[in-house]
């Protein structure tokens, strides 16, 4: 007897050991028992008229539903030294960070939130008339210090991800971006070595076409022309330079060549 309690301790003890992140478990399933609450919550009476007196409403349950799902997909550099630096830093409560994915320099990938659970990744942020990105959108950090190039594994991985998310929610094509297009003043991931180019070419996010030689209408407004695209141009020079870093690859501040604005005018006219 006294040698099946040690051999269960010690296997109790094995497992502790192998998953360092048995604490943010039990908190993770602790919500979800707390949010599954809220889901079977019928209100009833919930609504004040102007006087303040509560309005009679009932509850009928429909049959006809199913989960919401997300539309768009958010790409991030981690700006940390390795995948487990930002697994710590996600799984503190402290940090009050998160984000779905996380995709290591080796392809390996990491789910930490369930798709249709909203993530912290998006911050202070806009994107068209969206001011609540991350109640739309997965996040997915890709584990890069900022200033490296992106392995062809990391970027691979990033792919076949993105291929699935964009099959199950039917996610489109321009909804594939990047940190910096929502949050143009703050925020610079991914940095110009992320490979737009190679995403767009299996449908994930627009790229401007290659020799571009159309004339520009002269009634064109670059401003304009990215806040259809979706930028906030409440800072025009920031979001030309978020512009530039995704859809040109250039980190030269706001300034637009004749080159770039052909650039802007054709992923404009994509939108
Ligand atoms: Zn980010």
């Amino acid at each position: 007897m006294r040698k099946i309690v040690g051999i269960g301790l010690l296997v109790l003890l094995a497992s502790c050991a192998s998953n360092p992140y048995r604490g943010s478990e039990k908190i993770y399933n602790t919500q979800i028992r707390s949010f599954t609450k809220d889901l079977k919550k019928k209100e009833k009476n919930a609504y004040l008229d102007s006087a303040g007196n509560a309005l009679a409403s009932q509850w009928v349950s429909t049959v006809n539903f199913n989960l919401r799902k997300p539309n768009y997909v958010i790409i991030h550099h981690t700006a940390q030294k390795s995948t487990k630096e930002t697994l710590k830093t996600f799984t503190q409560a402290k940090t009050q960070v998160s984000a779905h994915y996380l995709i290591g320099t080796d392809g390996a990938v990491t789910q930490l939130l369930n798709d249709y659970l909203r993530a912290w990744h998006g911050g202070v942020a806009k994107w068209g008339s969206i001011s609540d990105i991350n109640s739309v959108a997965i996040g997915i950090e890709l584990d890069n210090d900022g200033l490296s190039p992106f392995s062809d594994a990391q970027i691979n991985a990033l792919i076949a991800v993105l291929q699935k998310l964009k099959t199950s929610y039917t996610i489109p094509q321009s909804n594939f971006i990047g940190h910096s297009d929502i949050a143009p003043t703050r925020k610079v991931d991914p940095s110009v070595y992320f490979p737009w180019a190679k995403l767009a070419e299996k449908g994930f996010g627009y790229m401007p076409a290659p020799l571009l030689t159309e004339p520009i209408p002269t009634t064109f407004d670059p401003l304009l022309a990215l806040r259809v695209i979706g930028y906030d141009t409440k800072d025009g020079a920031a979001a030309v330079t978020a512009f530039k870093r995704h859809f040109i690859g250039k980190n030269d501040g706001s300034d637009l060549s004749e080159e770039d604005l052909r650039a802007l005018y054709n992923v404009y006219c994509k939108y």
